[in-house]
C-alpha cells in the first residue's frame, strides 16, 4: 500500500455554483484496487483474511444458480499467472516460463470441458473475501456498539442467488485485529465458483474524495437549475468535452460521485432507482458502506482516472484493461452492487443493491 494515487480536482467546483450542494457534500475513500502481493496484514481486496482460527466461518445456505462456474483451484492458478506475466511488459521477448501444471490448467480451461454441473449448489457454500480494510488505512467510522474495533472484513456468496438476488450475497464482519492470537490459515472455500464474483487479489491505494448527491438523490428543482446550462454559462463555467443539450450527464459523470470501488460517499444510482433503505432493526436510513463496480472508470468518466494512471491509461492496452478493471469483478452488465450499513448500531444487519 505504498503507492499513491491522486484523482484529479474537478473541472469545477459545482458547489460555488449552487451553494445549496455545499452541505451535502461527503467524504468518499477511493480505494483504487489493482493486482499485488497482499498478506493478512494488508488491507487488501480479494486478500487474504485475518480470521481467528477458532471462529466459524461464514457460508451461505440460500438457493444458488450459476451458468458458468469454474474450480476455485484453477482460478487461484490462473490468478497467479497472470500476476507473474503483470511483471513483463507487453512484447517482452521473454515471458514467465509456465510450469507443465499451469500449462495443463489453461489447456484445459480453453477447452470445452471447463462447464461442470451444478449438483454440488445443493449445500452450503463456503464465502470468499472480498475486502479486507484496516482502519489505519481506511479511516470508515465503525457504527457504535463494539470498543477496539479496526479491521472491516467483508465476505461474499459468489452466485447469484434467484429468484429475490440476481447477485452475491455478502457478509460484513467489524474486529479488533490483536484479539486475533491464531489465525485460520486454511479457510475453507467453495470448490467451483462464478469467475466474475471472485476478485483477483488485490492491494489497495485509499484516497479521500469529495462527493456530491446522484442527480437522482437531488430535488426535481435543484436538478432543474443544474440542468439548466444557461446558469453554467451565466457562472462562466463549463466541462471540458460536455456539450449542451445534455448538461446533467456532466454533473452525474464528473462532477458527484466517484466511478470505482470505494467506501462511503453517496449511493450510485443509475441502474436502478433510488429506492428507500431503512435499517430492518431501527428504521434509521442506511449508508453506503462499500461500492463494488464492475470498472474503475469508462469512457464517460475519464476525469476521474488518477494522474499516476493517466498516461498508461492512454496508450497501453493491457495496462488500460488491467487499470479500468482491477478486480475482474463483474456484477451481471457492468453494474454496481453497494453494501449499506446502519449508523446506529453495528449488530444491526447490512443492505445490498444492484445499482
Ligand atoms: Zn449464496
Ligand atoms: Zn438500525
Amino acid at each position: 500500500m505504498n503507492v499513491v494515487r491522486t484523482t484529479p480536482p474537478r473541472p469545477f467546483d459545482i458547489a460555488a455554483v449552487f451553494p445549496e450542494l455545499g452541505p451535502l457534500a461527503r467524504t468518499a475513500i477511493r480505494l483504487h484496487p489493482r493486482p499485488g502481493p497482499v498478506t493478512w496484514h494488508d488491507s487488501s481486496v480479494g486478500g487474504p483474511l485475518l480470521w481467528p482460527v477458532d471462529e466459524p466461518w461464514p457460508y451461505c445456505d440460500l438457493p444458488h444458480e450459476s451458468t458458468s462456474d469454474i474450480a476455485l483451484a484453477d482460478l487461484r492458478l490462473q490468478q497467479r499467472v497472470r500476476a507473474s506475466e503483470a511483471a513483463f511488459p507487453d512484447g517482452d521477448p521473454h515471458p514467465p516460463h509456465y510450469t507443465a501444471e499451469e500449462r495443463a490448467v489453461r489447456d484445459r480451461l480453453d477447452s470445452e470441458e471447463t462447464w461442470l454441473d451444478g449438483s454440488w449448489l445443493d449445500g452450503p457454500v463456503a464465502m470468499v473475501p472480498l475486502a479486507q480494510l484496516y482502519l489505519r488505512d481506511v479511516p470508515v467510522p465503525c457504527p457504535p456498539g463494539r470498543a477496539g474495533v479496526d479491521l472491516l472484513q467483508v465476505l461474499w456468496c459468489p452466485f447469484d442467488h434467484p429468484p429475490e438476488h440476481y447477485m452475491p450475497r455478502s457478509v460484513v464482519v467489524w474486529r479488533s485485529a490483536a484479539a486475533v492470537t491464531e489465525v485460520l490459515v486454511s479457510p475453507p472455500e467453495p470448490p467451483v465458483v462464478v469467475e466474475e464474483y471472485v476478485p483477483e487479489p488485490c492491494v489497495v491505494s485509499p484516497e479521500q474524495v469529495r462527493e456530491y448527491p446522484n442527480p437522482a438523490d437531488l430535488s426535481k428543482e435543484l436538478r432543474d437549475r443544474i440542468e439548466d446550462w444557461s446558469i453554467r454559462q451565466a457562472a462562466a463555467v463549463a466541462v471540458e468535452g460536455g456539450y449542451e443539450p445534455y448538461p446533467e450527464s456532466d454533473y452525474g459523470s464528473h462532477l458527484s460521485g466517484a466511478p470505482g470501488w470505494k467506501v462511503g460517499g453517496w449511493p450510485m444510482w443509475g441502474y436502478a432507482d433510488p429506492t428507500p433503505r431503512p435499517c430492518s432493526v431501527c428504521g434509521t436510513e442506511t449508508e453506503p458502506l462499500l461500492t463494488i463496480t464492475s470498472s474503475e472508470w469508462d469512457a464517460g468518466n475519464g476525469s476521474w482516472i488518477p494522474y499516476e494512471d493517466q498516461a498508461a491509461a492512454s496508450c497501453a492496452p493491457r495496462d488500460r484493461r488491467d487499470m479500468q478493471h482491477p478486480t475482474r469483478v463483474q456484477i451481471a452488465d457492468c453494474v454496481t452492487q453497494q453494501i449499506y450499513i446502519c449508523p446506529a448500531a453495528v449488530e444491526h444487519p447490512h443492505i445490498e443493491l444492484m445499482q
